[in-house]
């Protein structure tokens, strides 16, 4: 039997002198890829020593050290021979195995994936044999392939060479070896070596390829003529990724998906909308002929819809969700992870099997863009995690309007910000279709299999400007000269599919034609379109339409169930051990449900999450910190100090109960919020929650407010019913933890389109959650919720108000003060009515009533004016706030108050008793605080 070159290494004393390089660099090359390194060398390495850690993190110098004293000790025993088996051929087989390693890990950067042919990538040297001491009389000699999957152990090295460019640099660029785990690393190296980077497709595979470049291409070169000049984004030079959706629809089918939730910019949307989702041409041409859409106060641009459909695949049949999205790029791919988790959720389906989302970006955004780093965040995260994206970069080479790359990012490629969860990487030339439709089975593949993110990077080009109203050649000359002599990728396939002989050109031009006329008669032209959509695979929003805001609702429970499931709550696993002040918490809760307590914020909270459970309807609730509350009043997870373990008691009311999710999320806002916006646009029958550590952290999600939040029932007609607690007041703790912003909320609301409520005591926040659900509307709640208000001795309540009561949109005083007295009403509404209430008491007042407002949005004209109805002598009435002038809700709300005054009394006029206007929110000096909070007061006093 042949000796193994290993053997034969030992036999010579192979560690002694120059070997020891040779073996060291074999060891480098296992550290990267065990799988590199032929069998008996990997099996030598795994029984290096090892410093505890897993056989790839043993140090290479631990390994140098081994090798050292090795050979000493083999120097001592029998001295080198001359002879020794360090031959030439096998310091080459060494450099071969590296050679193949290069090309995995660098073999994208000698791909050609520019269809312009623009490019200028030098070739890296280490994917050249010279790089390695080898030559041109080198290439017939033959070698071990390693673990490199070409079907034979040994080749000449002009196969080796061959196989690594075919697989690893023709039009296809992976980019897999950053990922740690060797078992994705060698499943992409098995995928892609066995075919050499591309398997061979059937002509009907083919064909059917064509036909959809052949509808990508019809649609744009028909909007193109009948609405010349229109604004639609088209798709031209990116045709290929028609054929990717399709791909990635059927494949996901076929391992039985059964939604998918696609997320995507301007660029292409109504190609996919017509050619992937089966939008009936007709409507998409009413559209640009401008037709309203019936029911929507504002609408939005076409390229700006969503779309929902139902196509049939391998699997069956699988429902089809386009997310809306505005102009802010890249900011509907956390709304999609929401809502694919929603359906998740919905389904029962923890691994992410029966819903899928993908992601479809622009090159400059995907790279410029901060949410898509806090999206990839979230993948493995397991409050937000869906089992992976498919994620596709509509790469045009060209940012936003002009930019070309230099100015777009800092590395080689767009994608590289994918490398931070090691998501492997496919670029792919747009021009080659079959190529494209290779990584997209990969891609699908992986996702499946190992439940992680993947992306695709369609290197494509734009063939007119950021719109068809746009001249591109002003700024990119050269890449446009280019660009008008390119064939359209339709054009070179049916080209190289008529000399293969796969079709003639009377087939070719059929299939155009065919295209054509079904646009002309305004057919349908997605083959698999089901016409009868199966409903059960989405929810029915039909119970939550139609209603105003003032739609009857009851908050009730009796006060015995609440009792019950208070007490459930308070039940702790045997053995469990909760922490001293947590027990102090538990005990007063105790307490309160036996009534011999005043109920305070942390208990009525729970309660209305508890009594929401009991009739039936999940709750998600989500931020940094919701788990014990940033204000420790929450404690809705309990931490066993015996061993770290977790007890959530509102999972345990009853067998069978709806889910109630609580996450402390990671620390981001707009990616977060983004994320439960799409979740609760998803999942109407749910409490969906999300808290702001303090409410100015709000601040970095504005983009999800402004553009989502307070205006997607308006644009898009699809409601929402997502709450947001936003911790608010002003307690000297400075500039950034004293204000939520109220203003921006308030700015931002007209239409009914949201709610703002400032509740003041345990009962209201109670009713005010129970009233979100119960409630058959969905509107947006932004809730500004207290800190010290949290622990005041006088924001309590009672059980009866929590069994009884109903949410209050204005408390009038509730102090036994004489209304023949007052003549003056101080407005108010959040913390400082305590203050008010306090320095009333304490300077008994009997002339001055305080009302609370305790919904600002929409704002309660009616129940503010029952409210004052009974001072028939008032001289002054005051709007108290804490926050300044240019802040708070005086500016935005102020005209209904006057309107409320001015009905009440004629003349009376609408004081304001507040911090003076302000750049920054609050000041950072304690006593500075104290004064102006002071004078505020007095001011409402006096004024
Ligand atoms: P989807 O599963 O997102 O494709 O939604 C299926 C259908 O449910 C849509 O076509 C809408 O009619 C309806 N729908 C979904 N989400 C909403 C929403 N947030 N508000 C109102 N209707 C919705």
């Amino acid at each position: 039997m042949q000796e193994s070159v290993m053997q034969r290494m030992w036999n010579s004393a192979h560690l002694s002198g120059g070997n020891a390089a040779y073996v060291e660099e074999l060891y480098e090359l296992y550290l990267h890829d065990p799988n590199a390194v032929p069998e008996e060398w990997r099996t030598y390495f795994q029984k290096l020593p090892s410093d505890g850690s897993a056989a790839t993190d043993v140090s290479h110098s631990t390994v140098r050290d081994h090798f050292v004293l090795l050979a000493k000790n083999q120097r001592r025993a029998q001295p080198v021979s001359a002879g020794s088996v360090s031959s030439e051929h096998e310091k080459k087989q060494v450099e071969v195995l590296r050679l193949i390693q290069a090309f995995r890990m660098r073999g994208h950067q000698a791909s050609t994936l520019d269809p312009l042919g623009l490019w200028q990538r030098p070739l890296p040297a280490d994917l050249t044999i010279h790089h390695y001491g080898l030559t041109d009389a080198d290439l017939d000699t033959t070698f071990r392939t390693g673990g490199l999957m070409i079907g034979k152990e040994e080749a000449s090295l002009r196969e080796i060479l061959d196989a690594l460019q075919q697989t690893y640099s023709r039009t296809i660029g992976a980019e897999f070896t950053h990922i740690v785990d060797s078992e994705q690393r060698s499943w992409f190296q098995q995928r892609l070596e066995s075919v050499r980077g591309r398997p061979s497709f059937s002509a009907d595979v083919r064909s059917h390829l064509l036909e959809r470049l052949t509808a990508a291409e019809g649609l744009e070169k028909y909007l193109g003529t009948k609405y010349p000049g229109t604004k639609r984004f088209g798709l031209e030079g990116g045709e290929s990724l028609i054929p990717l959706m399709d791909e990635i629809i059927q494949r996901c089918g076929s391992y039985g998906t059964k939604e998918i939730v696609i997320g995507m910019a301007h660029r292409g949307r109504l190609n996919v909308l017509v050619n992937t989702f089966g939008k009936n041409p007709r409507d998409l041409f009413d559209e640009f002929e401008g037709k309203k859409v019936e029911g929507l106060s504002s609408g939005d641009v076409k390229y700006h819809q969503g779309f929902s459909s139902n196509v049939m695949t391998p699997g069956g049949e699988v429902h089809l969700a386009l997310s809306f999205n505005p102009s802010h790029l890249e900011i509907v791919s956390p709304v999609v992870e929401g809502s694919v988790r929603a359906r998740q959720d919905r389904r029962n389906d923890p691994l992410g099997d029966k819903v899928v989302p993908v992601s479809i970006h622009g090159d400059a955004a995907f790279a410029g863009q901060g949410v898509v780093m806090e999206t990839f965040q979230m993948s493995q995260i397991r409050g937000f995690k869906t089992g992976g994206t498919i994620h596709i970069v509509i790469n045009n080479q060209v940012g936003f309007t002009t930019s070309n790359p230099l100015d777009a990012r800092s590395t080689e490629y767009a994608t590289d910000v994918a490398k931070m969860i090691q998501a492997p990487i496919f670029h792919v030339n747009g021009d080659d279709p079959e190529a494209v439709l290779y990584v997209t089975q990969l891609a699908v593949d992986y996702r499946m299999q190992f439940k992680r993110d993947v992306v695709i990077d369609l290197v494509c080009y734009r063939r007119r400007g950021h719109n068809e109203a746009d001249e591109p050649s002003g700024t990119q000359p050269l890449m446009y000269q280019q660009i008008a002599k390119q064939r359209t990728t339709r054009e070179l396939y049916a080209e190289s599919l008529i000399k293969a002989g796969v079709l003639d050109e009377a087939q070719v031009q059929g299939k155009s034609d065919e295209y054509r006329n079904a646009l002309d008669n305004g057919l349908h032209v997605v083959k698999s379109l089901v016409k009868e959509p199966n409903k059960e695979l989405f929810v029915d929003w039909r119970p939550y339409l139609g209603h105003a805001w003032t739609a009857r609702h009851d908050t009730r429970i009796p006060l015995k169930t609440l009792q019950e499931l208070s007490a459930k709550l308070l039940e702790v696993p045997e053995g469990f051990v909760v922490q001293r002040q947590v027990a102090k918490i538990l005990e007063d809760r105790q307490k309160m449900t036996a009534g011999a307590l005043a109920i305070n914020w942390g208990y009525a909270e729970t309660m209305a999450y508890a009594t929401l459970l009991f009739e039936g309807h999940p709750i998600r609730l989500t931020g940094q910190d919701v788990g014990r509350g940033t204000f420790s009043h929450r404690h809705a997870a309990l931490h066993n100090q015996k061993d770290a373990g977790t007890h959530i008691p509102l999972q345990h009311l009853y067998q069978g109960q709806p889910r109630f999710d609580l996450y402390d999320s990671f620390l981001s806002e707009e990616a977060v919020l983004a994320f439960e916006y799409g979740y609760a646009t998803t999942m109407p029958n749910a409490l969906v929650i999300w808290e702001a550590q303090f409410g100015d952290f709000a601040n970095g999600a504005q983009v999800v407010f402004d553009q989502f939040i307070s205006s997607g029932e308006h644009k898009w007609g699809r409601l929402c019913g997502l709450t947001m607690l936003l911790p608010h007041g002003y307690e000297g703790q400075g500039p950034e933890h004293s204000s939520a912003r109220l203003e921006r909320y308030l700015q931002l609301c007209a239409e009914h389109n949201m709610q703002v409520c400032v509740p003041t005591t345990p009962a209201q926040i109670y009713h005010l959650l129970r009233r979100q659900v119960i409630r058959p509307l969905r509107k947006p709640l932004v809730v500004l919720s207290p800190k010290s208000l949290l622990r005041h001795k006088l924001a309590i309540s009672t059980l009866e108000e929590l069994a009884e009561g109903s949410f209050q949109t204005v408390i009038g005083e509730t102090d036994q003060i004489d209304a023949k007295k007052v003549e003056r009403v101080i407005l108010c509404s959040g913390k400082v009515y305590y203050d008010l209430l306090e320095k009333r008491r304490a300077e008994a007042r009997e002339d001055i009533a305080i009302i609370r407002i305790e919904q600002l949005y929409p704002f309660p004209e009616e129940d503010l004016a029952e409210a004052m109805a009974g001072y028939k002598n008032l001289k002054h009435i005051v709007w108290c706030q804490e926050e300044p002038m240019n802040q708070g809700a005086w500016y935005c709300s102020q005209h209904h108050m006057r309107r409320v005054a001015t009905a009440h009394k004629k003349g009376l006029f609408l004081e304001y008793a507040g911090r003076d206007a302000s750049a920054a929110p609050a000041c950072g000096y304690a006593s500075m605080h104290a004064e102006q909070q002071e004078k505020l007061l007095q001011d409402a006093f006096t004024v």
